[in-house]
């Protein structure tokens, strides 16, 4: 597909009933999986679903701009995995307890509540992480046994290779670790050849990065969702009260343990940030090993952005021409996200940048 339709999709999404479908939670929601036909960098797009959308997907799999077919752009959607029809022994629906993302990766949020968001000047104004919990569509926290089950049929029944562990803010000074740490290593246990990728907070002990690594993760995602302080005061001001510079350091320790290139941070674009300074971060980020995952803000019912602020989504011209420089600074290091291993960078569901090269 070509990039800037590729870049236009991610931010304006499409209109259709898609039969994957996350309401609302931590990472990019609201949004449909599809499968990109005809190859390309990126087998996977998580695009916005937006009943205001010009673009339409057809039954047949094309796409259709304001009733025209656009040509050479195919769109199937992913079906609904079988483990969402199954049910744990004490009776909680597998689907509760984790979701399939893209094609083939498994995702979970181990523990759905933040110290972050239980007030409005903490909390992270993209964020929704407690309204799927509101909602009803999951468990506040998922228990290892739990994670290790569903990993389990959902390898077997599914084909999943890879799981993403994220996970609300804890207030101990292991950030959420020691829960993660728990469930890698049960599901490790259970099914060995799957490769798990954490996210988590910079723990104020960094040494809790190494017991991830220790526990079977393969990879890490620290992140900052913009490298600019005056930023981050404005979008997530309680993450904003933990300097760039501790972040710096979390991703160096998780260097030294993880590698180079198996250590990731998702920035946004569309908050403000001037995307020189955006590209220029992006490189140096690149040059310490750490692999920017760029993605376009979302605005999503139940957050403050959209609900309160009103922020529109980005313009898709500035994703696609960050995106491109970024996949460009990727190229010439040699970083490619597929070669994370697991998680989100692997996937590239909701990026640009492997369609581009990154
Ligand atoms: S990139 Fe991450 S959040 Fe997006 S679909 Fe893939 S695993 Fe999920």
């Amino acid at each position: 597909m070509e990039p800037a339709l590729r870049t236009e999709l991610a931010v304006v999404g499409v209109r259709t009933a898609s039969p994957l479908r996350r309401r609302a939670g931590a990472g990019p929601s609201d949004d449909g999986h599809w499968r990109l036909a005809g190859g390309g960098g990126c087998p996977a797009a998580a695009l916005p679903l937006s009943a205001d959308s010009p673009y339409e997907v057809m039954e047949d799999g094309r796409i259709t701009k304001d009733g025209v077919v656009v040509e050479d752009a195919m769109l199937e959607p992913i079906d609904r995995p079988a483990f969402y029809d199954l049910v744990t022994d004490d009776g909680i629906p597998y689907e509760k307890l984790a979701r399939l993302h893209g094609t083939n990766v498994l995702a979970t949020t181990v523990v759905q509540t933040c110290i972050r968001y239980t007030s409005e000047s903490t909390r992270c104004r993209f964020c929704t992480i407690e309204e799927s919990l509101r909602a009803g569509a999951t468990t506040q926290v998922k228990f290892p046994d739990q994670l290790a089950e569903v990993a389990d049929a959902a390898v077997r029944l599914d084909g999943v290779e890879h799981m993403v562990m994220t996970t609300g803010t804890s207030n101990g000074r292991d950030r959420g670790a020691k829960h993660l740490a728990r469930c890698v290593r049960a599901v490790k246990e259970r099914v060995p050849g799957i490769r798990i990728q954490v996210q988590i907070e910079p723990p104020l002990d960094l040494s809790y990065i190494a017991s991830l690594r220790d526990a079977g993760a393969e990879a890490i995602g620290i992140h900052i969702e913009s490298l600019d302080q005056a930023v981050r005061e404005r979008w997530t001001p309680g993450k904003a009260t933990v300097p760039v510079s501790r972040y710096e350091e979390a991703w160096q320790e998780a260097v030294r343990v993880f590698g180079r290139n198996r250590v990731s941070t998702y920035l946004l674009v569309g908050l403000g940030e001037d995307p020189d300074e955006l590209v220029a971060g992006c490189e140096r980020l690149i040059g310490m090993g750490v692999y920017p995952f760029v993605v376009p803000y979302r605005p999503l019912d139940g957050s403050l952005a959209n609900d309160v602020d009103r922020v529109p989504a980005p313009d898709p011209s500035l994703l696609l021409s960050v995106s491109m420089r970024i996949a460009a600074a990727l190229d010439v290091a040699g970083m490619r996200g597929a070669d994370q291993g697991a998680g989100c960078a692997a996937c590239g569901a909701c990026s640009a940048l492997q369609e581009l090269g990154g």
